[in-house]
Protein backbone atom coordinates (compact mmCIF):
# COMPACT_ATOMS: atom_id res chain seq x y z
CA UNK A 1 0.00 0.00 0.00
CA UNK A 2 3.38 2.62 1.00
CA UNK A 3 3.81 1.88 -2.75
CA UNK A 4 1.25 2.32 -4.11
CA UNK A 5 0.27 5.79 -2.84
CA UNK A 6 3.66 6.66 -3.73
CA UNK A 7 3.24 6.23 -7.31
CA UNK A 8 -0.10 7.50 -6.81
CA UNK A 9 1.11 10.62 -5.89
CA UNK A 10 4.03 10.89 -9.02
CA UNK A 11 0.86 10.42 -11.05
CA UNK A 12 1.06 7.30 -11.52
CA UNK A 13 -2.65 6.03 -11.42
CA UNK A 14 -2.18 2.53 -12.85
CA UNK A 15 -1.62 0.40 -9.34
CA UNK A 16 -3.42 -2.92 -8.60
CA UNK A 17 -3.60 -3.99 -4.84
CA UNK A 18 -4.58 -7.11 -4.14
CA UNK A 19 -7.52 -7.94 -2.67
CA UNK A 20 -7.57 -7.35 1.77
CA UNK A 21 -9.15 -9.17 4.30
CA UNK A 22 -12.17 -8.13 5.87
CA UNK A 23 -10.31 -5.52 8.67
CA UNK A 24 -9.31 -2.21 8.53
CA UNK A 25 -5.82 -2.37 6.88
CA UNK A 26 -8.33 -4.53 3.94
CA UNK A 27 -10.98 -1.53 3.60
CA UNK A 28 -7.95 0.99 3.34
CA UNK A 29 -6.24 -1.04 0.48
CA UNK A 30 -9.71 -0.91 -1.22
CA UNK A 31 -10.07 3.08 -0.59
CA UNK A 32 -6.41 3.22 -1.90
CA UNK A 33 -7.73 1.11 -4.98
CA UNK A 34 -11.28 3.41 -5.51
CA UNK A 35 -8.74 6.20 -5.35
CA UNK A 36 -6.63 5.37 -8.01
CA UNK A 37 -9.43 4.30 -10.14
CA UNK A 38 -11.27 7.83 -9.54
CA UNK A 39 -7.83 9.86 -10.32
CA UNK A 40 -7.51 7.73 -13.69
CA UNK A 41 -10.63 8.58 -14.93
CA UNK A 42 -10.99 12.46 -14.44
CA UNK A 43 -7.14 12.44 -15.72
CA UNK A 44 -9.17 10.40 -19.26
CA UNK A 45 -11.55 13.29 -18.53
CA UNK A 46 -9.66 16.16 -18.51
CA UNK A 47 -7.31 15.09 -21.34
CA UNK A 48 -10.51 14.49 -23.64
CA UNK A 49 -11.91 17.61 -22.18
CA UNK A 50 -8.87 19.94 -23.39
CA UNK A 51 -8.54 17.75 -26.86
CA UNK A 52 -12.08 18.89 -27.49
CA UNK A 53 -11.48 22.74 -26.28
CA UNK A 54 -8.57 22.92 -28.59
CA UNK A 55 -10.20 21.26 -31.54
CA UNK A 56 -13.34 23.92 -30.51
CA UNK A 57 -11.00 27.13 -30.57
CA UNK A 58 -9.25 25.79 -33.68
CA UNK A 59 -11.89 26.03 -35.92
CA UNK A 60 -12.88 29.58 -35.88
CA UNK A 61 -8.88 30.45 -35.47
CA UNK A 62 -8.78 28.69 -39.05
CA UNK A 63 -11.71 30.27 -40.35
CA UNK A 64 -10.45 34.09 -39.35
CA UNK A 65 -6.88 33.69 -40.02
CA UNK A 66 -7.85 31.97 -43.79
CA UNK A 67 -10.19 34.99 -44.43
CA UNK A 68 -8.19 37.70 -42.78
CA UNK A 69 -5.52 36.72 -45.44
CA UNK A 70 -7.87 36.69 -48.33
CA UNK A 71 -8.54 40.22 -47.54
CA UNK A 72 -4.87 41.13 -47.07
CA UNK A 73 -3.11 39.90 -50.22
CA UNK A 74 -6.11 39.50 -52.91
CA UNK A 75 -7.46 43.05 -54.23
CA UNK A 76 -10.97 42.41 -53.57
CA UNK A 77 -14.05 44.11 -54.48
CA UNK A 78 -15.58 46.04 -51.40
CA UNK A 79 -18.52 43.57 -51.38
CA UNK A 80 -16.26 40.67 -51.00
CA UNK A 81 -14.14 42.05 -48.40
CA UNK A 82 -17.23 43.37 -46.52
CA UNK A 83 -18.46 39.68 -46.74
CA UNK A 84 -15.44 38.13 -45.61
CA UNK A 85 -14.90 40.86 -42.69
CA UNK A 86 -18.15 40.00 -41.68
CA UNK A 87 -17.11 36.03 -41.28
CA UNK A 88 -14.26 37.38 -39.39
CA UNK A 89 -16.54 39.11 -36.69
CA UNK A 90 -18.97 36.20 -36.74
CA UNK A 91 -15.77 33.85 -35.43
CA UNK A 92 -14.51 36.32 -33.60
CA UNK A 93 -17.87 36.43 -31.38
CA UNK A 94 -18.11 32.43 -31.44
CA UNK A 95 -14.85 32.37 -29.65
CA UNK A 96 -15.86 35.48 -27.12
CA UNK A 97 -19.06 33.18 -26.31
CA UNK A 98 -17.33 29.76 -25.99
CA UNK A 99 -14.63 31.44 -23.41
CA UNK A 100 -17.21 33.07 -21.59
CA UNK A 101 -19.13 29.60 -21.57
CA UNK A 102 -15.57 27.99 -20.66
CA UNK A 103 -14.72 30.29 -18.20
CA UNK A 104 -18.31 29.42 -16.85
CA UNK A 105 -17.59 26.03 -16.49
CA UNK A 106 -14.40 26.47 -14.71
CA UNK A 107 -15.63 29.05 -12.26
CA UNK A 108 -18.55 26.36 -11.30
CA UNK A 109 -15.85 23.87 -9.11
CA UNK A 110 -17.83 21.70 -6.40
CA UNK A 111 -15.80 23.26 -3.61
CA UNK A 112 -15.35 26.68 -4.48
CA UNK A 113 -18.60 28.08 -6.27
CA UNK A 114 -20.89 29.71 -3.71
CA UNK A 115 -24.63 29.07 -4.27
CA UNK A 116 -26.38 32.26 -2.10
CA UNK A 117 -30.09 31.08 -1.67
CA UNK A 118 -33.08 32.95 -0.95
CA UNK A 119 -35.97 32.90 -0.39
CA UNK A 120 -37.94 33.71 -4.33
CA UNK A 121 -41.08 34.01 -5.68
CA UNK A 122 -41.48 32.14 -8.46
CA UNK A 123 -44.22 33.71 -10.28
CA UNK A 124 -42.91 37.08 -9.99
CA UNK A 125 -39.62 35.57 -10.92
CA UNK A 126 -40.29 34.06 -14.22
CA UNK A 127 -42.56 37.32 -14.99
CA UNK A 128 -39.35 39.29 -14.89
CA UNK A 129 -37.98 36.62 -17.20
CA UNK A 130 -40.63 36.48 -19.71
CA UNK A 131 -40.45 40.40 -20.17
CA UNK A 132 -36.41 40.15 -20.97
CA UNK A 133 -37.06 37.88 -23.55
CA UNK A 134 -40.30 38.18 -24.68
CA UNK A 135 -39.06 40.88 -26.88
CA UNK A 136 -36.17 38.51 -28.27
CA UNK A 137 -39.33 35.49 -29.35
CA UNK A 138 -41.64 38.17 -30.83
CA UNK A 139 -38.93 39.37 -33.37
CA UNK A 140 -38.52 36.17 -34.22
CA UNK A 141 -41.91 35.66 -34.58
CA UNK A 142 -42.28 33.08 -31.88
CA UNK A 143 -44.06 33.43 -28.23
CA UNK A 144 -43.81 33.09 -24.43
CA UNK A 145 -46.14 32.45 -21.90
CA UNK A 146 -45.85 31.64 -18.03
CA UNK A 147 -47.90 29.91 -16.32
CA UNK A 148 -47.16 29.71 -12.53
CA UNK A 149 -49.58 29.78 -9.55
CA UNK A 150 -48.96 33.11 -7.28
CA UNK A 151 -48.29 30.84 -3.79
CA UNK A 152 -45.11 28.97 -4.71
CA UNK A 153 -41.87 30.14 -3.31
CA UNK A 154 -38.42 28.45 -4.27
CA UNK A 155 -34.98 28.28 -2.11
CA UNK A 156 -32.35 29.38 -4.81
CA UNK A 157 -29.51 31.49 -6.14
CA UNK A 158 -31.68 33.83 -7.91
CA UNK A 159 -28.54 34.74 -10.96
CA UNK A 160 -28.10 31.06 -11.19
CA UNK A 161 -31.84 30.31 -11.80
CA UNK A 162 -32.08 32.61 -13.86
CA UNK A 163 -28.86 31.88 -15.61
CA UNK A 164 -30.60 28.15 -15.85
CA UNK A 165 -34.00 29.44 -17.21
CA UNK A 166 -32.09 31.75 -19.82
CA UNK A 167 -30.10 28.90 -21.46
CA UNK A 168 -32.85 26.85 -21.88
CA UNK A 169 -35.35 29.77 -22.92
CA UNK A 170 -32.12 30.35 -25.50
CA UNK A 171 -32.16 26.83 -26.72
CA UNK A 172 -36.20 26.59 -27.64
CA UNK A 173 -35.69 30.10 -29.41
CA UNK A 174 -32.76 28.69 -31.17
CA UNK A 175 -34.36 25.45 -32.11
CA UNK A 176 -38.02 25.92 -32.98
CA UNK A 177 -39.41 27.85 -35.83
CA UNK A 178 -41.69 30.79 -36.45
CA UNK A 179 -45.02 30.67 -35.32
CA UNK A 180 -44.30 28.19 -32.69
CA UNK A 181 -44.64 28.61 -28.65
CA UNK A 182 -42.55 28.44 -25.56
CA UNK A 183 -44.29 27.79 -22.40
CA UNK A 184 -42.80 27.91 -18.52
CA UNK A 185 -44.66 25.89 -16.26
CA UNK A 186 -44.56 25.55 -12.35
CA UNK A 187 -45.98 23.34 -10.13
CA UNK A 188 -45.37 21.80 -6.34
CA UNK A 189 -46.07 18.97 -4.46
CA UNK A 190 -45.55 18.28 -0.66
CA UNK A 191 -41.44 17.52 -1.42
CA UNK A 192 -40.53 19.91 -3.89
CA UNK A 193 -41.04 22.63 -7.19
CA UNK A 194 -40.86 21.85 -10.71
CA UNK A 195 -40.25 24.06 -13.58
CA UNK A 196 -40.98 22.86 -17.03
CA UNK A 197 -39.97 24.57 -20.34
CA UNK A 198 -41.60 23.53 -23.27
CA UNK A 199 -41.35 24.59 -27.11
CA UNK A 200 -42.62 23.39 -29.93
CA UNK A 201 -39.20 22.89 -31.92
CA UNK A 202 -37.93 20.11 -33.72
CA UNK A 203 -37.07 17.97 -31.14
CA UNK A 204 -33.92 15.89 -30.26
CA UNK A 205 -33.48 12.09 -31.38
CA UNK A 206 -34.13 10.05 -28.65
CA UNK A 207 -30.35 8.36 -29.31
CA UNK A 208 -28.91 11.75 -28.62
CA UNK A 209 -30.83 12.09 -25.32
CA UNK A 210 -28.65 10.36 -22.90
CA UNK A 211 -25.92 13.15 -24.17
CA UNK A 212 -27.11 16.00 -24.37
CA UNK A 213 -25.64 17.11 -20.83
CA UNK A 214 -22.12 16.28 -22.08
CA UNK A 215 -19.89 18.99 -22.53
CA UNK A 216 -19.46 19.97 -26.89
CA UNK A 217 -22.00 17.61 -27.78
CA UNK A 218 -24.48 18.71 -30.43
CA UNK A 219 -27.12 17.07 -32.22
CA UNK A 220 -26.28 18.46 -35.65
CA UNK A 221 -22.83 20.18 -35.48
CA UNK A 222 -22.80 22.15 -38.53
CA UNK A 223 -26.35 23.32 -38.17
CA UNK A 224 -25.46 23.92 -34.32
CA UNK A 225 -22.27 26.06 -35.70
CA UNK A 226 -24.28 28.10 -37.74
CA UNK A 227 -26.95 29.30 -34.81
CA UNK A 228 -23.88 30.06 -33.12
CA UNK A 229 -24.03 27.32 -30.21
CA UNK A 230 -21.18 26.47 -28.40
CA UNK A 231 -22.40 22.95 -27.06
CA UNK A 232 -21.90 23.95 -23.84
CA UNK A 233 -25.03 25.53 -22.71
CA UNK A 234 -26.33 22.29 -20.94
CA UNK A 235 -23.45 21.37 -19.67
CA UNK A 236 -24.00 24.51 -17.74
CA UNK A 237 -27.74 24.11 -16.95
CA UNK A 238 -26.90 20.59 -15.17
CA UNK A 239 -23.35 21.80 -13.36
CA UNK A 240 -26.37 24.91 -11.53
CA UNK A 241 -28.90 22.62 -11.15
CA UNK A 242 -26.46 19.86 -9.13
CA UNK A 243 -25.14 22.53 -7.41
CA UNK A 244 -28.91 23.51 -5.93
CA UNK A 245 -29.18 19.84 -5.38
CA UNK A 246 -32.04 19.51 -7.76
CA UNK A 247 -32.59 17.59 -10.86
CA UNK A 248 -33.49 18.08 -14.45
CA UNK A 249 -34.78 15.58 -17.11
CA UNK A 250 -35.65 15.75 -20.74
CA UNK A 251 -38.57 14.31 -23.07
CA UNK A 252 -38.40 14.93 -26.74
CA UNK A 253 -40.66 14.33 -29.86
CA UNK A 254 -38.82 14.98 -33.37
CA UNK A 255 -40.93 17.46 -35.27
CA UNK A 256 -43.12 18.19 -31.60
CA UNK A 257 -40.89 20.12 -29.30
CA UNK A 258 -38.89 19.41 -25.83
CA UNK A 259 -39.93 19.64 -22.45
CA UNK A 260 -36.79 20.33 -20.07
CA UNK A 261 -38.21 19.36 -16.48
CA UNK A 262 -36.52 21.08 -13.39
CA UNK A 263 -37.00 19.54 -10.02
CA UNK A 264 -36.07 21.48 -6.58
CA UNK A 265 -36.29 20.23 -3.51
CA UNK A 266 -39.09 22.31 -1.70
CA UNK A 267 -38.33 25.11 1.19
P1 LIG B 1 -25.66 24.49 -28.01
O1 LIG B 1 -24.80 25.64 -27.63
O2 LIG B 1 -25.14 23.74 -29.19
O3 LIG B 1 -27.10 24.83 -28.10
P2 LIG B 1 -26.34 23.01 -25.62
O4 LIG B 1 -25.45 22.33 -24.63
O5 LIG B 1 -27.19 24.11 -25.13
O6 LIG B 1 -25.42 23.45 -26.80
O7 LIG B 1 -27.27 21.90 -26.27
C1 LIG B 1 -26.72 20.68 -26.77
C2 LIG B 1 -27.49 20.19 -27.99
O8 LIG B 1 -28.80 19.74 -27.60
C3 LIG B 1 -27.74 21.27 -29.02
O9 LIG B 1 -26.68 21.36 -29.94
C4 LIG B 1 -29.02 20.81 -29.71
O10 LIG B 1 -28.70 19.88 -30.72
C5 LIG B 1 -29.75 20.07 -28.61
N1 LIG B 1 -30.82 20.89 -27.97
C6 LIG B 1 -30.73 21.56 -26.80
N2 LIG B 1 -31.90 22.16 -26.49
C7 LIG B 1 -32.76 21.86 -27.50
C8 LIG B 1 -34.13 22.19 -27.77
N3 LIG B 1 -34.87 22.95 -26.94
N4 LIG B 1 -34.69 21.69 -28.92
C9 LIG B 1 -33.97 20.93 -29.77
N5 LIG B 1 -32.66 20.58 -29.57
C10 LIG B 1 -32.06 21.04 -28.46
Amino acid sequence: MKDATSQISKGNFEVTLAKGGNDELGDLSKSIQLLANDLKYLKKERNEFLASISHELRTPLTYIKGYADIVLKRNLPKEEQQKYLNIILEESNRLSLLIKDLFDLAKIDKNTFAIEKEQIHLHEFLIAIERKLSPAFIERGMSLSISSPSNIYILADPSRLEQIILNLLDNAMKYSTQGTKTAIYAAKDKHSVQIAVKDEGKGIPAEDLPYIFNRFYRVDKARTRSLGGTGLGLAIVKELVDMHGGEIAVKSEIGKGTVFLLSFKGQ
